[in-house]
């Protein structure tokens, strides 16, 4: 037996996204999430990420916050490679998921998978169902 060799990576390249910053605002502007401060929540388009995901959020750390005098800001990244393949609609609800890690604090924290967490997102997306599309 012999390991398949991997190819050499090529750099994570980040791109301005402006389509999911637009779903993003779509997405707040319908839904109920009075928390989100729209202004704090940064979008990247990522090329040549490993990552299996359609996105993935980012939350900047309290340390971070202090340390450098900012406030608590997100990044959402999309995964080019993934994300772009999907429906209209699975974008918006891969983009939803997303939000719905941000905790009502909008403290920089991230919320677990749990069952709550599911729950919320499922509601959620049944309101954005019937208002949006
Ligand atoms: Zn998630």
């Amino acid at each position: 037996m012999f390991r398949k060799k991997r190819p050499p990576q090529r750099p994570l390249d980040f791109h301005e996204a402006p389509d999911v910053k637009d779903r993003i605002h779509d997405l707040l502007r319908i839904m109920d999430l009075p928390h989100i401060k729209k202004e704090h929540i940064f979008v990247v388009r990522s090329d040549h990420s490993r990552a299996r995901i359609y996105a993935r959020i980012w939350g900047l750390s309290r340390i971070f916050q202090e340390a450098a005098g900012l406030p608590a800001l997100y990044a959402i990244e999309v995964v080019s490679k993934y994300y772009d393949l999907l429906s209209e609609e699975k974008k918006y609800q891969v983009l939803l998921h997303e939000l719905m890690h941000i905790p009502t604090t909008f403290s920089g924290a991230l919320l677990p998978h749990t069952k709550t967490f599911h729950t919320r997102y499922h509601t959620q997306w049944q309101i954005f169902m019937e208002t949006f599309f």
